[in-house]
């Protein structure tokens, strides 16, 4: 474990729909650190473009940077004091993020508001730039993947539990899309650090990727909640 600091930071990063959200909540839960989903607050932005019919762009998101307040408690995502939850994910939301998250301001703003959330107590935040950029000396850093096939089949599943009527092609072509702006992007594109771990979950189940974090980090549980 790096650093002498009492304070434990996990980083999560990967691409759309490998499933670190849900193995981050379960693994925050475990060790009863707090848990900051960084996806939600740029859905959450894009959110409130698209209801507001603004166009993502450069030039529009500067006003609407600084004439939004975005924060994350309690599991839960808050914009200009609503709870969002709700309303964020859906497929054009998820497109709307992928656009707002590629531009500079938008990253600036964010990457501030994420580690202003995550001062002084132990955190576990999930994203794509956690541990290159937003906490480049994390104690952990877990970089969770699967096949885009396997990605695409789990978002098919759930979006059909959920009744929504869904096109697994589709599906897949949206995750390639996503892939490709993540990776792309000039600004903090989605890559692995240097010192992060590896987990490929294409063959994997939800609690083997847990278990297998929660025994990576082992005994080293001297730190703030
Ligand atoms: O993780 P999630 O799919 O909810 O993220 C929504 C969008 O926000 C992604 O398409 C990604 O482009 C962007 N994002 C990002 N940096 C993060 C977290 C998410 O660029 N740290």
């Amino acid at each position: 474990m790096k650093g002498t600091s009492r304070i434990m930071i996990i980083a999560i990063d990967g691409p759309s729909g490998a499933g670190k959200s849900t193995v981050a909540k379960l693994v925050s839960k475990k060790l009863g650190f707090e848990y900051i989903d960084t996806g939600a607050m740029y859905r959450a932005l894009a959110y409130k473009a698209c209801k507001n019919n603004v166009e993502i762009n450069e030039k529009n998101s500067e006003k609407l940077v600084n004439n939004t307040n975005i924060d994350y408690f309690n599991n839960s995502i808050y914009l200009d004091g609503d709870n969002v939850d709700n309303y964020i994910r859906d497929e054009n939301i998820s497109k709307a993020a992928s656009k707002i998250s590629a531009l500079e301001n938008v990253r600036i703003k964010m990457v501030t508001l994420q580690r202003n959330i995550a001062k002084n107590k132990s955190v576990i935040l999930d994203g794509r730039d956690i541990g290159t950029h937003v906490f480049p000396n994390a104690n952990y850093k877990f970089f969770i993947t699967a096949s885009v096939e396997e990605r695409a089949k789990r978002r098919y599943n759930q979006l059909k539990s959920e009744n929504f009527n869904v096109d697994y092609d589709n599906i897949l072509a949206d995750i390639f899309k996503r892939d490709e702006n993540d990776t792309n992007r000039e600004i903090s594109p989605l890559r692995i650090a240097d010192d992060a771990i590896i987990i490929d979950t294409t063959d994997m189940k939800i609690e083997d990727v847990v278990n297998y974090i929660i025994n990576f980090i082992g005994g080293n549980t001297c730190y703030i909640k």
